[in-house]
């Protein structure tokens, strides 16, 4: 059986290669080309200006295995890590593109061939979504795959319909699915149960047929494209019986080598923690791979989020020293090949992530403290006072995403307008307590760079809301 994820990984750049695709690297995680984007999230980011338009490559066919990640700005998956079974802050999008070449019908051949003959995959497992309007989406899959109209699924809402921005190209998408049968509970698509485990998003393909500029008003592009994504541990997880993604090969080598270094049960109550810590062991190394390193403000500031709240599930698992470095090699063994950056900068990771652990060990351990005395006076459901939330973040280091997820875990909340209260007192108060000249213009430049400081400490929560904020 050739399932393993490294080699499920090369059998589709083989594939579309084979059928006239360039293979093309995967990008960096920092966008390139779009600086209003905090982290490529998609394969077809490092594309967009191809698809508008504005640059042209030598080949109109492409597919990519490229890095992901989805913590913050528009898709931010950063709080279903460890609650589902499919979702990553961290992942490799798999995908084929086509710039103004091939369209629907192509694209939806090639998936279907792929998945049941290059795969092997049965057929009566799959079902495929399409959006309501887009009639022809539905008759190809009935043409081309045969599925029958039960397992085509009409849409009508945005979940169906792809677009860049407020203007650009954007059309309708069609999701396949894979069922893993009555025994697990969930519902298809569309239907009241369809967050269960049962029926799984394996692949999108977006059919960029319109141009829409200004907003609200919609051409036919000339020449459409294709954009695809298929979430390799997702499709790993299926080729390799499982249900979870976490139970896949790289993953589960690493949620042991937690287990391993704290002789833990990886099984046991802790198991969500195990989990966590492996997905973000991936999407810290890999981000400081891309030159992201921890800090106050912007895409450095998700990074440290990331990294502390795995700090604090290790910590949830017994670890009283720095651990998090020592979880690297691991890593490197399942995905060193695949991305030779992870060994090229092994050094810097290691030491980035141990220099963050050895800040915030004693300050996590103290914080945590109080907070559980806190907690201990909020009632089940109850939310937890702004106030002591605030003070995590201020005097601990807590990032409030972070004192959430830990709260989450009793069944409590935070009060977040409380805790923007609070952060807004105390900018107000340290004004206040300014005594200068008056109006210098010296004084002026002080404060509004301390107001901008301030205020992109704040951004890193503020960018779970929007993209825009870099
Ligand atoms: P879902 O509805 O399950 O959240 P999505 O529709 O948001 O997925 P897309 O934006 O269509 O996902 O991304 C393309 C593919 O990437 C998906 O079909 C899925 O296989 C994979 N994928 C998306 N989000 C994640 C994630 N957080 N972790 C792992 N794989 C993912
Ligand atoms: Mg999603
Ligand atoms: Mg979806
Ligand atoms: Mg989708």
């Amino acid at each position: 059986h050739n399932t393993t994820t490294n080699e499920l990984r090369s059998a589709f750049l083989e594939y579309f290669g084979e059928n006239g695709h360039r293979i093309v690297p995967s990008a960096s995680l920092v966008p390139q080309n779009d600086p209003t984007l905090l982290f490529t999230n998609a394969g077809m980011v490092p594309f967009k200006n191809v698809f508008t338009g504005q640059e042209t490559r030598p080949y109109s066919r492409a597919t990519t295995a490229q890095k992901v990640v989805r913590a913050g700005g528009k898709h931010n998956d950063l709080d279903n890590v460890g609650y589902t079974a499919r979702h990553l802050t961290f992942f490799e999008m798999l995908g084929n593109f086509s710039f103004g070449d091939y369209f629907k019908a192509e694209a939806i051949e090639f998936a279907w061939t792929l998945l049941t003959k290059g795969y092997g995959l049965p057929k009566e497992k799959l079902l495929a979504t399409v959006y309501s309007e887009d009639e022809e989406a539905a008759e190809l899959w009935r043409k081309i795959a045969g599925l029958p109209e039960e397992k085509i699924i009409r849409i009508p809402t945005s979940d169906n319909f792809w677009r860049m921005g407020d203007t650009g190209p954007c059309g309708p998408c069609s999701e396949i699915f894979f069922d893993h049968g009555p025994d697990v509970w969930g519902g298809p698509p569309g239907s009241p149960e369809e967050d269960g485990d049962r029926f799984v998003e394996i692949w999108n393909l977006v059919f960029m047929q319109y141009f829409e500029n200004p907003p609200g008003t919609r051409t036919p592009l000339p020449r459409p494209s294709i954009d695809t994504g298929m979430g390799l541990e997702r499709f790993a997880a299926v080729m390799q019986g499982k249900r979870d993604v976490y139970d896949t090969d790289v993953l589960r080598s690493l949620v042991e080598a937690t287990a391993d270094a704290l002789s833990t049960d990886p099984d046991g109550p802790l198991r969500a923690s195990h989990r966590v810590v492996a997905d973000h062991l991936r999407s810290s190394a890999f981000l400081i791979a891309d030159g992201v390193l921890p800090a106050k403000d912007g895409r450095g500031y998700v990074l440290r989020r990331i990294m502390r709240r795995a700090m604090r599930h290790l910590q949830r698992l017994g670890a009283s020293e720095p651990v998090f470095y020592r979880l690297l090699p691991a890593l490197i063994r399942q995905m060193g090949s695949a991305y030779p950056e992870l060994v090229q900068h092994q050094s810097l990771i290691a030491e980035t992530m141990r220099g963050e652990e050895e800040r915030f060990t004693a300050l996590l351990e103290r914080g945590m403290s109080l907070l559980e005395d806190e907690t201990a006076r909020v009632p089940e459901g109850g939310a937890l006072p702004g106030a002591v939330a605030f003070k995590l973040y201020d005097t601990f280091g807590f990032p409030l995403d972070l004192t959430q997820d830990a709260l989450r875990e009793q069944g409590r909340t935070v009060d977040v307008d409380g805790f923007e209260g609070a952060m807004a007192e105390q900018r107000a108060r340290a004004r206040a307590a300014w005594v200068g000249s008056g109006d210098s213009a010296a004084e002026t430049i002080w404060f509004d760079a301390r107001e901008r400081l301030g205020a992109s400490e704040f951004l890193g929560y503020v960018s779970e809301k929007t993209d825009a904020e870099i």
